[in-house]
Formats: C-alpha cells, structure tokens, sequence
C-alpha cells in the first residue's frame, strides 16, 4: 500500500510491540480506508484474488491490475487499479463492506500496521539477511485505535492471517532484496519472466507444463505432480525460477 508518510508514525517496532484497535462494521469510519489509496500487490494476493473471482490471472491483471517500474530496481510491480474519478474507490468495495474480505490482499490485512525489510550482515554466518520491522500508519479518518481491543502486532498478523501470506510470499521479498542489485537492471526479456513468473501464475503454469521446459531443467517427478495439483507450491517454484534468471542461486539444473 502507498502510505502517505505524515501519517506514518516512523517509530520502528518489533512483533510484541502493543496498540489498540478494533475496526467493526458500524464504526463511524467503516469503508474509508478503502478509496484513494494505492494498493501493491503480491503473488500470492494474486493466486487468491483471481480464484475468488474465478478468473484466469492473465484476464485478473489485465482488468484489475496496472504494472509501476521501479526506477531504482527495474523490477515491475503491480497494483490494484482503483475506480476513476470521485475518490477513486477499490473495485471491491460496496456499502456492506469488501466483498472479497476472506480473499482481500496482504496490505489490507496488515492495515493500520505496515512492514518493512531491512537488508542487515549476519556477522557469524556472513550472510546478509532481511530483518521484518513494523509501524503505525495513523490516518485522521480512521476511528479504530480508539477502541479499546488491545494487540499485539504478532497477535494482529495471526488473527489477520497476514503470517500466511508472508510466508507464502517470503521467497519473492527474497528477490527483492536480492544482493546483486546495483548495476544490474533487469532487461525487457528478464522484466517480462520476473512479471510472468511472480504475477500470472496460469501462464507461468503453462510455460512450465506447456512448452518445452520440462525437456529441458532437471526437476523432481514427485514436485512436478505436486505443482501440477497445488499453486502454492507452483509458486514456490516460480520464485526459484526467478532467482535462477536472475543469476542469484543456481535453483535450477539444466539436464544432461
Ligand atoms: S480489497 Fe477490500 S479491504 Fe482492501 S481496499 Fe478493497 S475493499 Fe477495502
Ligand atoms: S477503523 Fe480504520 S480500518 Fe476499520 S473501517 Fe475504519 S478506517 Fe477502515
């Protein structure tokens, strides 16, 4: 989610850090966080929206979605394209509330907490690793820290399922923050698997199960009928798949 940064309460917290919150239907500000925001869009976001709507992911990104290049990086991203006009309202927003709610994307989970990563060395393994940092964000028009429900930030990501789909997404935060980042942007050809690979799981599906992949890198039988049958797992692989375009990790081999 883009967060405009004078609500960003920029202390740093960790998981056991404390506040108070409660956001019910029937609180004064039920729905306002759902318009003229910007919302990032993870894989596995993706993998759940498109089923929910029961669409393909290509048909989802292209009637859903539009793709920021990240200037610095070059990795494209994609974010949920809000309705035009008025206060630019999330598609899936109705009086009654989201009516994707069980489904709706990491960020709002998280909501009104949000996370970063900090690239930090391991000293003892000499490894550079990411460190998961959380904040407040505190817009004037939501209601819910006057409540009285108390939290903590590792109780509000369970009951939020937010740790599932951080889980599920942590090989491609990996990629993110890969090591070989300066001076190696990503060329149209590489921009366009990185999209396929993180973003349109049923063409990604079909590129390894469809064309002649499979011919060509050495991957277990056993986890093959396992991507065949479950797209997190498909996805797992996507990741490996991105790395090893990237030149980060040789996870996979090419046959003999
Ligand atoms: S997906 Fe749901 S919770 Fe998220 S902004 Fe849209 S309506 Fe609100
Ligand atoms: S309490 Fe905050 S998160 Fe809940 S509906 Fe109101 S503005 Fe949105």
């Amino acid at each position: 989610m883009k967060i405009n940064m004078k609500d960003v309460d920029i202390v740093s917290h960790s998981l056991n850090s404390k506040f108070k919150f409660k956001c019910y239907k029937g609180i004064s500000c039920f729905t306002k966080c759902c318009s003229n925001i910007d919302i990032l869009l993870t894989p596995y976001d993706i993998v759940r929206l498109k089923n929910r709507l029961n669409m393909l992911s290509g048909q989802f990104l292209l009637q859903y979605t539009y793709i920021d290049i990240d200037e610095k990086t070059s990795h494209p991203f994609v974010f949920l394209k809000m309705k035009e006009g008025g206060n630019r309202e999330c598609p899936f927003v109705y009086e009654e509330g989201c009516n994707i709610y069980t489904d709706r994307p990491a960020s709002c989970r998280y909501y009104p907490v949000g996370q970063g990563s900090l690239k930090k060395m391991d000293e003892n393994l000499k490894q550079p690793y990411n460190e998961e940092f959380y904040f407040f964000v505190r817009e004037d028009h939501c209601k819910g820290y006057q409540e009285d429900k108390e939290w903590t930030i590792k109780e509000w990501r369970q009951d939020q399922e937010a740790e599932l789909y951080d889980d599920i997404n942590r090989g491609w935060k990996e990629i993110l923050f890969r090591k070989n980042l300066p001076g190696l942007s990503l060329d149209e050809k590489k921009q366009k698997a990185f999209y396929m690979a993180s973003y349109d799981i049923d063409r990604f599906s079909d590129f390894v199960f469809k064309s002649g992949f499979l011919d060509k890198f050495d991957v277990d039988p056993e986890k093959v009928e396992r991507m065949k049958k479950d797209e997190v797992e498909l996805l797992q692989f996507a990741f490996s798949y991105i790395k090893y375009i990237l030149m980060m990790e040789q996870t996979l081999k090419l046959k003999e």
